[in-house]
């Protein structure tokens, strides 16, 4: 521990230990003994957070995502500074043993490193444990099958919502919904077996039983172990289900599957990327089956939500974005969430390496979305300047003082300056002007677009259509 400097950093440092075990039921407290600080305890850092280091990635888990807020406590407490923890792996740290552990911790911790731990979810049930309720942000594109998906979850079976048929184009989280759906189900009914799988995986398996039965000749056996596993359980969730469209022997079994689950009063969901109107070979027999219940689509969200979504990876993440930041990536990643997500894991990333907070001017520096910057130009400008306003671009550079003329050029001298940084004597140039007057025009503009609500809109649709153009 040589980044605490002396007595006193040590003792605060065991204090913390000690104030965060108080906080924490039996079996977290074992994740909290090997902890190191990742930076001078008493120093306040700019960016508001403090480095936590483990050597366990699963303890950085159930820290980070149960117990943040009694880190960031206890941390306050012990230090009376108030700073964010970040959690980094570090696996040259030695593991500590919890000193003095009773027979219920032990159980008790035992039982925690079972059912907490992300493989032993995955292995039982193919679920991902990210993908619950509570991480899933609901929208207008969202909110029907968010809710028929809150109501399977407490109702499970029940006919009028069986099967669930999501869809959606793809990144715009069906997956996450349906597995939201078999976690809120294991949260509600501890009882109940839920099973996740996707078509593909589904197929293999089954191929793979007939291809064993005929190697074999245990024909029965193969074969009944297979439909076992996807039978043998009260939830089975189906994800792309899109892909069976026209195979007729995975087609067979999953009608076969359907109505063993269906007549046992057991809940189904089915994700696909396609509505099921888009299914063009699906026999027809298969296809009334999947209309029994309720199809629910997703849509794009729109942009509120989309930024909403990025406030909320930045809050479960702990890396912050202001509402700029949040709104440059919600604009930029428009039509996948997927990939506004990926934007931010990424952006986030690198600012945390550096050291730095995100801005607008470093995220497009790190997704490098200046790119785009670059290819607008000063014709550009002109050109949107006077379709907007509908002025020839020969009149915005001309003396003209009609007041739609001297509007729309006021209009593109700010833009081309904004946009393109340019200097007051290069823009002069580009609008025959004197650097003067052009100065004047553009420091007047940026004046009064602060207080004009009306010129403010003005200013983003102009800019809007000049990135598009
Ligand atoms: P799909 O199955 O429709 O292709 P996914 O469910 O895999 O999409 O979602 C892609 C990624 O985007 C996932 O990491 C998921 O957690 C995230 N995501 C999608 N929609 C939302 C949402 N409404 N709120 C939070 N995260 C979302
Ligand atoms: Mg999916």
């Amino acid at each position: 521990m040589s980044i605490l400097k002396d007595k006193k950093e040590r003792e605060t440092w065991e204090n913390f230990i000690q104030i965060l075990e108080n906080k924490l039921p039996g079996f977290s407290q074992m994740w909290v003994t090997s902890l190191e600080p990742g930076q001078p305890l008493f120093e306040e850092s700019e960016n508001g957070i403090f480095i936590i280091k483990s050597p366990q990635s699963f303890g950085i888990q159930v820290l980070e995502r149960k117990h943040l807020k009694d880190v960031e406590d206890a941390l306050f407490e012990a230090t009376n500074i108030r700073r964010v923890p970040k959690f980094y792996l570090d696996e040259t740290i030695k593991v500590k043993k919890k000193q003095k552990q009773t027979t219920e911790e032990k159980n008790h911790s035992e039982a925690a490193i079972r059912m907490e731990s992300l493989d032993y979810m995955h292995s039982v049930t193919g679920l991902n444990l990210k993908y619950t309720f509570e991480n899933f942000v609901v929208g207008e594109n969202s909110k029907f099958a968010y809710n028929v998906a809150r109501m399977i979850s407490d109702n499970p079976g029940q006919g009028k919502y069986n099967p669930l048929f999501l869809s959606g184009s793809v990144g715009l989280g069906k997956t996450h919904l349906m597995q939201a759906i078999g976690h809120q189900i294991l949260k509600n009914f501890p009882n109940l077996k839920v099973r996740y799988t996707n078509a593909e995986e589904f197929t293999n398996k089954m191929v793979d039983a007939i291809g064993r039965s005929k190697n074999t000749g245990e024909v029965n056996e193969r074969m009944r172990s297979f439909r076992e596993m996807f039978r043998n359980v009260d939830v089975l969730l189906i994800d792309d289900i899109q892909w069976i469209d026209g195979k007729k022997r995975t087609e067979e079994e999953v009608f076969n599957t359907f109505n063993a689950l269906y007549n046992a009063g057991k809940q189904i969901v089915f994700a696909s990327d396609r509505p099921l109107s888009a299914f063009e070979l699906i026999p027809d027999r298969l296809r009334s089956r999947f209309e029994w219940g309720i199809e629910a689509n997703i849509k794009v969200p729109n942009l509120e939500t989309r930024m909403e979504i990025v406030k909320h990876y930045a809050a479960v993440s702990n890396f912050p974005v202001s509402d700029e930041v949040a709104m440059l990536l919600a604009k930029e990643f428009s039509n996948n969430v997927r990939e506004l997500e990926g934007a931010y894991n990424k952006a986030s990333a690198r600012a945390s390496i550096e050291g730095v907070e995100l801005d607008v001017e470093n995220t497009s520096e790190f997704l490098e979305l200046k790119e785009k910057k670059k290819k607008i130009t000063p014709e550009n400008i002109l050109e949107v300047c006077s379709k907007y306003f509908n002025v020839e671009k020969k009149e915005i550079l001309s003396t003209a003082r009609a007041k739609e003329v001297v509007n729309a050029r006021k209009y593109a001298i700010y833009l081309t300056r904004e946009l393109l940084d340019l200097s007051y004597p290069v823009l002069a140039k580009e609008f025959c002007k004197n650097h003067t007057t052009i100065m004047y025009q553009y420091d007047k503009l940026k004046r009064d677009i602060q207080t004009n609500k009306a010129m403010q809109i003005v200013t983003n649709e102009l800019t809007e259509l000049v990135k598009k153009n």
